[in-house]
């Protein structure tokens, strides 16, 4: 067995200042954001025949017919998930192979992530803690109705794709509080940002994006 863990070909520094720097080069410039997907182990997320492609700025598919997001999308969302963030407190629906939540997880205080597979539930729970990320509360169930019982939330963040944005979700983001989600039938999703100003909601597109969609209802 090689032990993934130590720096060899796909997971050499390299490989990873180069997926830095494309992502730069595509504007993101948070640097906090950059350094977390330099530290985040990626080929740790995907099946070991995956592996050599870990790095690469794609989707790559995780089982049970769900994908592991593209480093520049999950860049794109933590970083105007954190613009102008003074919470604590994010809800995170979609939690997958937990990417994502390992990319946010030292830039908050605590995430609340919502998956609806248990079984990849499980298998990202023990993920997150070999890689000694503590700071996130796992939920088996619909993320279409949020996790009330923690509401409000500073930040909200989705990595599926509803048809419209859940009522539900808005209710429970904190004045001032953010969310971020990819919105739309496949094919025409738009990520959308949008941040509670207390009288209104602000809506702003941060273009066009390819999420699975966020399944009603229970697995
Ligand atoms: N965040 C992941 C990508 C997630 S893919 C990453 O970093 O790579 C989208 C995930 O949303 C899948 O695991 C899917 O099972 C889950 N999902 C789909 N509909 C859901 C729902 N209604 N509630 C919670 N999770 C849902």
């Amino acid at each position: 067995m090689i032990d993934v863990r130590k720096g060899i070909g796909m997971t050499s520094a390299r490989t990873r200042d180069r997926l830095v720097q494309r992502l730069r080069d595509q504007g993101i410039n948070n640097e906090a954001v950059l350094e977390q997907i330099r530290n985040v182990p990626r080929h740790l997320f995907v099946d070991e025949a995956l592996a050599s492609r870990a790095y690469e700025d794609t989707a790559l598919p995780i089982g049970l017919g769900q994908t592991i997001s593209q480093p520049y999308v999950v860049a794109r969302m933590t970083e105007a998930l954190l613009e102008g963030f003074a919470g604590e407190k994010v809800l995170e629906v979609g939690t997958g192979c937990g990417y994502q939540t390992a990319v946010l997880a030292p830039l908050v205080k605590t995430i609340y992530t919502i998956e609806r597979i248990p079984e990849l539930l499980r298998k990202t729970r023990r993920r997150l803690r070999e890689l000694d990320i503590y700071n996130v509360q796992f939920r088996p169930g619909d993320g279409w109705d949020g996790w009330p019982k923690y509401s409000p939330y500073d930040g909200v963040i989705v990595t599926a794709a509803p048809d419209e944005v859940p009522h539900r979700l808005l209710e429970q983001l904190a004045p001032g509080g953010r969310l971020i989600a990819p919105v739309g039938p496949q094919g025409v999703q738009d990520l959308v940002m949008i941040t509670n100003r207390n009288d209104r909601y602000e809506q702003v597109s941060l273009g066009a994006v390819t999420f699975v969609p966020l399944v009603k209802g229970q697995a």
